[in-house]
C-alpha cells in the first residue's frame, strides 16, 4: 500500500517540529536542520539492450555534514522523487547521531524500475549515475550504501567507477561492498540483526520472551529477509511475511526456509501447503502478533489503518513506515514503537565499521563486528528509552530528541559560518 498524498519530506519536517518542543533550540538553528545542505539532480542517457536510448533521473542529496561525512544509501525504484530522497537523507542524519557515529546524512536514488531492466542495463545506469554525482562523493565527503533494490554488486560497480575516476582503488567511498572488495563481514546482515537486537530489548521491557513470540514481517529483502531468519533462529514464530505482490500467513508459524525458497522459484509468495494462506500487505499489517516489522517502504501505517494494528511492538526496519498521524493513534493504543532511526540503525553502524576498516586497511572478524554492533544497538536503545521515560514522550520523539539534540549541539560548537 502506498499512500499517494503523503509527502515524506513534509512528514520528516513535522517530526522535527514535534521533537523541537523538547529541545531549547534557536529558530535559526531549527531552520538549518529543516533544510538540506546540497542537492544534485542529474538527467542522463543510457543505451538499453535493444539499442534505444533512455533518459534517467537521479538524485544525491546531503542533508547535514556537521558531525562527519555524509552517509546514506542509494535506492532504485519507480517512486523515487526529490522529496523522498530529502526525507531519507534527513533521517540518515538523525540515525547516525542516535547511534553516535561520526557521520552526517545523505541519500540518493534513481527513478527507474530495475525489475524491468537487465543486469547489464543496471550496471550501465549505476556507473553513469556515479560518474554524474562523483563531484559529491569520497571517503571524506559522502559515502553511499545499499538501499531498496541495490545490493553488494551495485556497490562494487560504484567502487569501481569512482576508483577509475581517481586512478587508484578507493574502497572507502562506498559501504555494503562484497567482502572480496573490502566489504565488512556482517554488513549484509547488519540492518536485520539490528532490528532483532532492538526488538529483544523491547520484549525484555514488556517482560515477554522471544521463544514463541509471533512475528509479522512486511518485505523480505535485505532487511526483512535477514530479520525473519534471525527471529526464527532465536525461537520466534514468523507467522507472516510478504513482498511487493503480497504474502503468506500461517497461524502455526511459517516454515521460513521452504517459503523463501518457494518465493525464489515462483518469483512471488505462493501457498504450497494448505496451512499457508495468501494475504495482502494490508491484511498482513493488521495481523494479531507480538512484533510487527515493516521492512519495505514509507507510509505503510497511516491514520487509515493505525487503529486496526494489533501488534504489541512495532520495530521499524523500513525508513518512515509510520506517519505522524498514525503515531498518535498507536501511542494512544499503547503499542511500543521502536522507531526507524533506532531500529534500522544497525546498517549504518556496520557501514561505519566498514569505512573504519577501509581507512585503516584492517579486517575485523565477524565476531568483533557483531559484538560491537550489539553493544551500540543496546546502548542506543537504552539512551532513547531513558529520554522517553524521563520526558514521558514516545520512543520516536525521544529518538528524535537524542539525534537532533546531538546535531544541534555540534552545530552550536562549530558555529554558523561566517
Ligand atoms: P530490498 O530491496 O532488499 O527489499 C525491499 C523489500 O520490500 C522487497 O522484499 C520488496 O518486494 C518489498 N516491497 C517493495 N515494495 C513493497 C510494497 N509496496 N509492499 C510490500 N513490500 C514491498 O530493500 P531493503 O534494503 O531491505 O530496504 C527495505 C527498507 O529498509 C527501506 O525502507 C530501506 O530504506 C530500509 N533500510 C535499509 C537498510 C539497508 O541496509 N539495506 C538500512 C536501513 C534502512
Amino acid at each position: 500500500m502506498k499512500e499517494e498524498k503523503i509527502n515524506p519530506f513534509e512528514m520528516a519536517r513535522k517530526q522535527i517540529d514535534i521533537a523541537a518542543k523538547y529541545l531549547d533550540l534557536e529558530p535559526g538553528l531549527i531552520g538549518k536542520l529543516r533544510n538540506t545542505k546540497r542537492e544534485l539532480t542529474v538527467h542522463f542517457p543510457i543505451k538499453m539492450d535493444d539499442g534505444t536510448v533512455k533518459i534517467f533521473t537521479g538524485y544525491r542529496i546531503q542533508h547535514n555534514i556537521t558531525r562527519g561525512p555524509a552517509k546514506g544509501g542509494i535506492r532504485y525504484h519507480p517512486d523515487v522523487d526529490i522529496d523522498e530522497v530529502r526525507a531519507l537523507a534527513m533521517w540518515m542524519t538523525w540515525k547516525s547521531a542516535v547511534v553516535n557515529i561520526p557521520f552526517g546524512g545523505a541519500k540518493g536514488g534513481i527513478q527507474c524500475n530495475p525489475k524491468e531492466m537487465s543486469l547489464s542495463e543496471i550496471e550501465h545506469m549505476t556507473r553513469r549515475f556515479i560518474w554524474e554525482i562523483s563531484i559529491m562523493l569520497g571517503p571524506e565527503q559522502d559515502i553511499p550504501a545499499p538501499d531498496v533494490n541495490t545490493n553488494p554488486q551495485v556497490m562494487a560497480w560504484i567502487m569501481d567507477t569512482f576508483s577509475i575516476l581517481k586512478g587508484y582503488s578507493v574502497p572507502g567511498v562506498v559501504t555494503g561492498k562484497p567482502v572480496e572488495l573490502g566489504g565488512s563481514l556482517g554488513r549484509f546482515e547488519a540492518t536485520g540483526r539490528g532490528v532483532v537486537i532492538t526488538s529483544l530489548e523491547a520484549l525484555k521491557l514488556l517482560k515477554k520472551s522471544i521463544e514463541g513470540a509471533r512475528v509479522v514481517i512486511q518485505g523480505c529483502g535485505n532487511v526483512g529477509g535477514v530479520a525473519a531468519r534471525h527471529f526464527s533462529l532465536l525461537g520466534a514464530k514468523v507467522i507472516a511475511i510478504s513482498d511487493s505482490k503480497g504474502g503468506l500467513y500461517s497461524e502455526k508459524g511459517l516454515d521460513l526456509e521452504r517459503v523463501l525458497d518457494c518465493r525464489v522459484k515462483y518469483k512471488c509468495f505462493v501457498s504450497e501447503k494448505k496451512e499457508d494462506t495468501e494475504i495482502t500487505n494490508q491484511e498482513l499489517l493488521e495481523l494479531d502478533c507480538d512484533i510487527l516489522v515493516p521492512a519495505a517502504l514509507e507510509n505503510q501505517i497511516t491514520e487509515k489503518n493505525a487503529s486496526r494494528i494489533k501488534a504489541k511492538i512495532i520495530a521499524e526496519g523500513a525508513n518512515g513506515p509510520t506517519t505522524p498521524e498514525a503515531d498518535e493513534i498507536l501511542n494512544d493504543k499503547g503499542v511500543f514503537v521502536v522507531p526507524d532511526i533506532l531500529a534500522n540503525a544497525g546498517g549504518v553502524t556496520v557501514s561505519y565499521f566498514e569505512w573504519v576498516q577501509n581507512l585503516q586497511e584492517l579486517i575485523w572478524s565477524e565476531e568483533e563486528v557483531l559484538d560491537r554492533l550489539t553493544r551500540i544497538m543496546q546502548r542506543s536503545f537504552k539512551e532513547v528509552l531513558d529520554i522517553s521515560l524521563v520526558k514521558k514522550i514516545p520512543m520516536r520523539t525521544a529518538a528524535l530528541v537524542l539525534g537532533i539534540g546531538r546535531v544541534a549541539e555540534a552545530t552550536k560548537l562549530r558555529g554558523i559560518y561566517p
